[in-house]
């Protein structure tokens, strides 16, 4: 986080696993999905081989990014099952897991709640009008029932990474609303700990038809959203979608103190490869901008984790310091 006495940049050190990239929704700027039953799922025998060969690495961070499965499908309670036992896996093997997988019950979180430190969901744009283009056939879109979730996440304590997807047909003034909604849900819980701007960025996969977000237009965006959220929040912005080194430094000068996860694929933008660790540092370097990894929680929520969850936190708090 950017605080008044350092020059300091965060990113996490991850590596994000994929239970499964098929998906009932159809948003169409998504590089990601197949369709149901289009791909094989993750085994956790599968799972386990990448994991420990991450266990000689710098990885802390495991993002569990899953397409999700229809709530009434009778695959529902496998995808669901794959998804804690992957959490629980990468958690006895000595890592901290963050799930993001879309909309979830609120028992579905609560369970989840116990094999992560963190968990995600992005809030994207709340206009309405986003479900008759982008997510004419996304039922998971609908604004109110992310907003709930993020509700949720407050009242079961769950430190939670949110986020908007910038120029996906919303106007200015959709933006700004969907940052107060995420401001005022967390000054009723106080549970967000960071901020996703993300800019459309077009790739192979896709159907929609849009420029990518400018990115020049970053920095103006950045320094609004500094504005509207609370300063306990931090603002991220994935470095490989910022391809101008100066607009970057740009970013940051603006206000985004956190890169997010580094890890070797950006799943969700998989037409723009990550920028590494020593080259990250190369660019930042010119603004007098410091590196510096971080765990996926948040230190002000260590004290709502529990168990092993507590223990493998307070671990890897040792092994950053
Ligand atoms: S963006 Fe997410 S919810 Fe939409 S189709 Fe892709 S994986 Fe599914």
């Amino acid at each position: 986080m950017v605080t008044s006495h350092s020059r300091i940049v965060t990113y996490s050190p991850a590596y994000t696993i994929v239970p499964t990239y098929e998906c009932f929704n159809r948003c169409t700027y998504c590089n990601f999905r197949t369709a149901p039953g289009e791909s094989p799922w993750m085994t956790l025998s599968a799972a386990e081989n990448i994991l420990l060969q991450l266990q000689s690495q710098k990885v802390c961070e495991i993002l569990i990014l899953s397409g999700e499965v229809h709530p009434q499908s009778t695959q529902r309670q496998n995808w669901f099952q794959l998804i804690y036992d992957l959490c629980e896996l990468a958690l006895k093997m000595g890592f901290l897991p963050h799930t993001n997988a879309g909309i979830l019950s609120f028992a579905e979180m609560q369970k989840l709640k116990s094999v992560n430190v963190s968990m995600g969901l992005m809030l994207e744009q709340l206009t309405p009008t986003l479900l008759n283009t982008v997510h004419r056939h996304a039922p998971s879109k609908l604004p109110e029932i992310r907003l709930e979730q993020l509700a949720w996440a407050g009242e079961l304590q769950i430190p939670f990474t949110t986020g908007l997807l910038l120029g996906i047909g919303e106007t200015e003034d959709d933006g700004w609303e969907t940052l107060n909604a995420i401001s005022d849900l967390h000054q009723r819980y106080h549970h967000i700990q960071e901020v996703i701007l993300q800019p459309h960025s077009p790739g192979n996969q896709q159907t929609f038809d849009a420029e990518a977000f400018d990115p020049h237009q970053l920095p103006e965006v950045i320094a609004k959203a500094r504005q509207i959220l609370p300063p306990d929040i931090a603002i991220q912005i994935p470095p490989n979608l910022v391809e101008d080194d100066g607009w970057l430094l740009a970013c940051i000068e603006a206000g985004a103190g956190d890169l997010g996860g580094i890890s070797p694929k950006d799943e969700v933008n998989p037409d723009y490869p990550h920028i590494q660790e020593q080259a990250l540092r190369k660019i930042l370097q010119p603004g007098g901008w410091e590196l510096v990894a971080r765990l996926p929680i948040y230190p002000q929520f260590d004290s709502w984790l529990t168990g092993d969850l507590k223990m493998a936190v307070e671990h890897w708090r040792t092994q950053m310091i």
